[in-house]
């Protein structure tokens, strides 16, 4: 499909709609949650009734109901990965962020390819099988560098143990860089707006190439032109409104799904975050209160059942903990942002010359032990985008109820790679007990498949590697 250059977040439609569905009834609501726990993406109109909902009883129930919808898309699961900065080279002056262009505090480079493999070996020695690698917008770090380092990571070894998929957080790129891009085997492609409000968007990113709000909106749309059906979007809350950023988030799921008959694979929702030499943001007029947070966490989840939902290190262990279960899929553990950081001892001051900072520095052993304990399945599944799982193909099955059955069985079977490989005997102890539910819920819920799932689950004990369904 061709893009059609037109801008399809209508700021007037959103702001009426956050304004005639002010103080909804309690009625409205409760109707409202039924819809969504019957796993229905909502009108706009009605995830801005729960956006505007008051009563903090009602809050209560939204919360619940984010929870259950949750369990019955994703059931107890969480996707762990790990972002890999390959530069902090930008031509962009975001004011918000410690790599403009601007900021002259802190050595800017990009990494060699030996580096990238440095930085890869230690995080296969973490345990990871999922990466995001992220690059800011320079010529140093072109489609060619990109594809490059990307090649590196999948041709990185730590003895038998391999990164199975790389997605990629880069600016906007030409649909003939994009299908270059596809070509070495990316997963997930993100390109996050920030703010979908206009004028805020203007005055945070007054020059450089980011400044120009259409070209980023329409990055995700090019990627589809090119092939690529698995994207993820994402808004940087704290800019503005939280309410509105919501209402953005959806309408340009919305309009993927209209225009290609797919919607995004996961949404981001990081939220501003002090950065060395970056006062705007201890300045930001809109900054997003830890219970806010959640009602976003939970409204997103109930809007958008079947799409995927990053919770980031930037939030400290204890907010992450409380909000996971009201309805986020994936984050990421054991992070460092620095360039270069994994392969060099971690250290306070070099950890301030970062992106922004981490509110969340444990290890991957510590955030999986938490996981267990709390009754979580981490997987470390990446059969989807290589069995052709992805696009339109995995909403039909999340939709149908079938891709729950593959992810349930692929949990299991990395997750026992990685307790056998990886764990120590702590969280050993904590993930035993998980895998053991696990096992009687499958021999209970898929006894057709369950033979075959137990040969596998029987040759990876005894040390064979990668089986999936
Ligand atoms: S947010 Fe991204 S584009 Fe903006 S300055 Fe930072 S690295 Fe560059």
């Amino acid at each position: 499909m061709q893009t059609v250059n037109k801008n399809f977040i209508n700021e007037k439609k959103i702001e009426e709609d956050l304004a005639v569905n002010k103080n909804p009834e309690s009625r409205r609501v409760k109707d409202i949650l039924t819809k969504a726990l019957s796993i229905e993406t909502l009108e706009p109109d009605e995830t801005a009734a729960l956006l505007n909902v008051e009563d903090k009883n009602l809050w209560e129930e939204i919360f619940e109901v984010a929870g259950k919808i949750k369990k019955k898309v994703y059931d107890n699961r969480i996707v762990t990965f790990a972002p890999l900065y390959c530069s902090n080279l930008c031509v962009n002056s975001c004011l918000y962020c410690a790599f403009r262009k601007e900021n002259t505090e802190g050595i800017r480079r990009r990494l060699s390819l030996e580096e990238v493999e440095k930085e890869t070996e230690v995080l296969i020695s973490f345990g990871h099988k999922r990466l995001i690698v992220v690059y800011g917008e320079h010529p140093l770090t072109n489609i060619d560098y990109i594809s490059d380092t990307i090649k590196t990571i999948y041709k990185t070894k730590v003895g038998a143990n391999k990164i199975r998929r790389v997605n990629v957080n880069a600016a906007p790129m030409s649909v003939e860089e994009l299908k270059l891009l596809k070509q070495v085997g990316i997963g997930t492609y993100q390109v996050f707006q920030e703010t979908y409000h206009r004028e805020t968007y203007r005055k945070v990113h007054p020059k450089g190439l980011k400044s120009d709000y259409k070209r980023r909106l329409y990055a995700l749309h090019k990627a589809m032109d090119a092939g690529i059906d698995d994207v993820g979007i994402g808004a940087l809350f704290g800019l503005y409104d939280w309410r509105f950023e919501v209402m953005g988030l959806l309408e340009h799921s919305r309009e993927l799904e209209r225009s290609f008959g797919i919607g995004p694979h996961t949404i981001s929702f990081p939220r501003l975050e002090p950065a060395m030499n970056t006062p705007f943001v201890q300045q930001a007029e809109h900054k997003v209160s830890d219970e806010d947070f959640k009602k976003l966490i939970a409204v997103l989840r109930l809007s958008v059942p079947y799409t995927g939902m990053i919770l980031t290190a930037r939030e400290p262990a204890h907010i992450r903990r409380k909000v996971l279960p009201l309805g986020c899929t994936q984050t990421d553990a054991s992070s460092r942002i620095g360039i270069g950081a994994y392969s060099r001892k971690y250290n306070k001051q070099e950890a301030e010359k970062q992106q922004f900072l981490l509110g969340d520095t444990r290890t991957l052993d510590e955030v999986i032990r938490e996981f267990a304990s709390d009754g979580y399945i981490t997987s470390f599944c990446t059969a989807g985008y290589r069995c052709g799982r992805t696009g339109k193909c995995i909403m039909q099955l999340l939709k149908t109820g079938e891709e729950g059955k593959f992810c349930k069985l692929n949990a299991v079977l990395t997750f026992r790679e990685w307790l056998d490989d990886f764990a120590s005997e702590q969280t050993k102890e904590a993930g035993e007990k998980v895998i053991k539910k696990e096992i009687e819920e499958l021999k209970e819920q898929l006894p057709d498949t369950y033979p075959q799932f137990e040969k596998f689950y029987q040759r990876i004990k005894n040390g064979e590697r990668d089986f999936y369904f």
